[in-house]
């Protein structure tokens, strides 16, 4: 066991989730009969801890996204709990009525995947970062002026921006200002869905760096959603990867990226591209496409596109359990097998 597992073991973590679901009814005829379930998110159950990045990894359509707004309640989930700790404080997050929910709303925000749709264009700069405040309704508007020049000049803009409009900004301009937003009322819990996808790579970097620096600064903590490894890798203390709505595995980012242990998470590792030709990469192709969540296959859903599939697959649904001190896998064969794919060549390499 690692000397940062063994240290996350001895914390309280931050976020509890158990047996979070999200259903959405399919309905047809004119008597909107439902006849099935769309199961977006189905029995998550995860712990992120004070501080560490969670990067949640997986396919379109895995239900990372989901997740994550389902977790902050943006979208109501249909049963689980969600549980904060914030200090000696215990918050039910699922118990809370609308008053009670605005009012946790700035210990918890999210930075969204858009920069080009997330901003108001008929609003400035300082009006947009300045709205949770005054929806807050704590602050006075010197308090306000002042909070939102700090946060512009941390994100790396320039004061001289603030009474322009978004149009006038380039892509990685608008998500510091949607950073910016985020960290207004000074959030504990922030989760980045897909915050860098629609950016070039070279201002990937630059944000990735800049939300890195923002976390050590304000102890904040995250949920990163990503479906990019790199760079899931790159900002990750711990990885979780989601296929159907279900976590799959969840390790320390090393451990995930050098030792994985379900054969899912094996075949995304190999298809990162490696920047070295005395590297054989050799892909792993999944056959067919992502199942789909309105039908899930019987027993491990990963069974029609999974090379070691086994009789036994198709009809038991193999638990997310502890395979290793921290490493948690739901495949039946997980400790049997070392899977070391990209992950072995990588290391030989090091
Ligand atoms: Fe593959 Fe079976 Fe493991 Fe599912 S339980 S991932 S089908 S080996």
């Amino acid at each position: 066991m690692s000397e940062n597992e063994r240290n996350r073991q001895k914390q309280v973590p931050l976020l509890e989730v158990s047996g979070l679901k999200k259903y959405y009814p399919i309905e047809a005829g004119i008597s909107k009969k439902q006849v099935g379930l769309v199961k977006a998110v189905d029995d998550v159950t995860l712990k992120i801890y004070k501080n560490e990045v969670l990067g949640v990894v997986g396919e379109s359509g895995c239900g990372k996204t989901t997740l994550g707004r389902t977790i902050l309640r943006v979208i109501e989930p249909t049963d689980g709990s969600i549980v904060f700790h914030f200090g000696d404080k215990t918050i039910d997050f699922t118990a809370l009525n609308k008053k009670e929910l605005r009012g946790m709303r700035r210990h918890i925000q999210m930075v969204f995947q858009n920069p080009y749709t997330s901003l108001n264009p008929r609003m400035t700069i300082f009006d947009i970062v300045a709205e949770p405040m005054r929806l807050a309704g704590e602050y006075t508007e010197a308090e306000i002026s002042d909070r939102v020049r700090y946060l512009i000049d941390k994100v790396g803009l320039e004061l001289k921006h603030l009474n322009r409009y978004p149009h006038a900004f380039s892509g990685g301009q608008r998500q510091r200002i949607g950073i910016a937003r985020a960290l207004a009322l000074g959030p504990k819990f922030v989760v980045a869905d897909e915050a860098v996808s629609a950016l070039d790579v070279s201002i990937q970097a630059q944000i990735l760096n800049l939300m890195v620096d923002l976390k050590e600064e304000y102890d904040l903590t995250y949920m990163f959603v990503a479906h990019n490894l790199s760079v899931v890798e790159h900002i990750s203390d711990r990885v979780c990867v989601m296929y159907l709505g279900s976590v799959v595995e969840l390790a320390e980012t090393e451990e995930l990226f050098y030792y994985p242990k379900h054969p899912y998470t094996e075949a995304l590792l190999s298809a990162i591209p490696v920047a070295d030709p005395t590297i054989k990469n050799e892909r792993i192709v999944m056959p067919g496409e992502v199942g789909n969540a309105a039908n899930l296959p019987s027993g491990c859903c990963f069974h029609p596109r999974c090379r070691y599939a086994q009789e036994c697959c198709k009809k038991e649904r193999p638990p997310l359990r502890e395979v290793s001190p921290g490493h948690f896998a739901a495949c039946h064969f997980a400790d049997a097998r070392r899977l070391e794919g990209i992950g072995e060549l990588k290391v030989k390499k090091a």
